[in-house]
């Protein structure tokens, strides 16, 4: 096991797509141990693998942040299958650092994805588990939780965030 570095805004790792998992072998479970390893440590509720250089569409979810076994969700190859309802709630981002907003996101959701055999199932989630759903799955799309601001709340985070890459330019954050 290994914590991995959490890459952090402006990284272009976390602009790109990611690309389809095709093999379920031993390399993505280590991957996805590593990732559990470094979700807890951060300590965090989901991560998703582009935020740890790996442009594959891999994601966990443990709201319980390593307390509760049955709460922790390997998703291989999510997808977003329905949505209902709205809620407005506070959200950050592991890679976006000392940044919260509040953002809008379905109330529920169901999702269909593959565990680490390659076997497909479904996950419904409300509340902040659809939230955690929703913005690790818009990471597998280059998709930052900003993007889904608008007006007001989206420019307050903006200046936020042009902050946060002159710093990464200038060297003062190192990731
Ligand atoms: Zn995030």
């Amino acid at each position: 096991m290994a914590l991995l570095p959490v890459r952090l805004y402006p990284d272009p790792v976390l602009r790109a797509r990611a690309a389809p998992v095709e093999r379920f072998d031993d390399e993505l479970r280590r991957l996805v141990r590593d990732m559990i390893e470094t979700l807890h440590a951060a300590p965090g509720v989901g991560l998703a693998a582009p935020q740890v250089g790996v442009g594959q569409r891999v994601a966990i979810v443990d709201l319980s942040v390593g307390e509760r076994p049955e709460e922790l969700h390997i998703l291989v190859n999510p997808v977003l299958v329905s949505s209902a309802g709205s809620l407005v709630e506070e959200e950050g981002c592991l890679s976006i650092p000392g940044i919260s907003e509040k953002v809008e996101r379905p109330a529920a959701v169901s999702v269909v994805a593959s565990d680490l055999e390659g076997n497909a199932f479904e996950l419904r989630g409300a509340d902040l588990l659809a939230r955690a759903l929703c913005h690790e799955i818009d990471h597998l799309d280059g998709i930052l939780f900003p993007d889904r601001l608008r007006g007001l709340r989206r420019e307050r985070v903006r200046r936020a965030l042009r902050r946060l890459a002159r710093e990464a330019e200038q060297g003062a954050v190192i990731a």
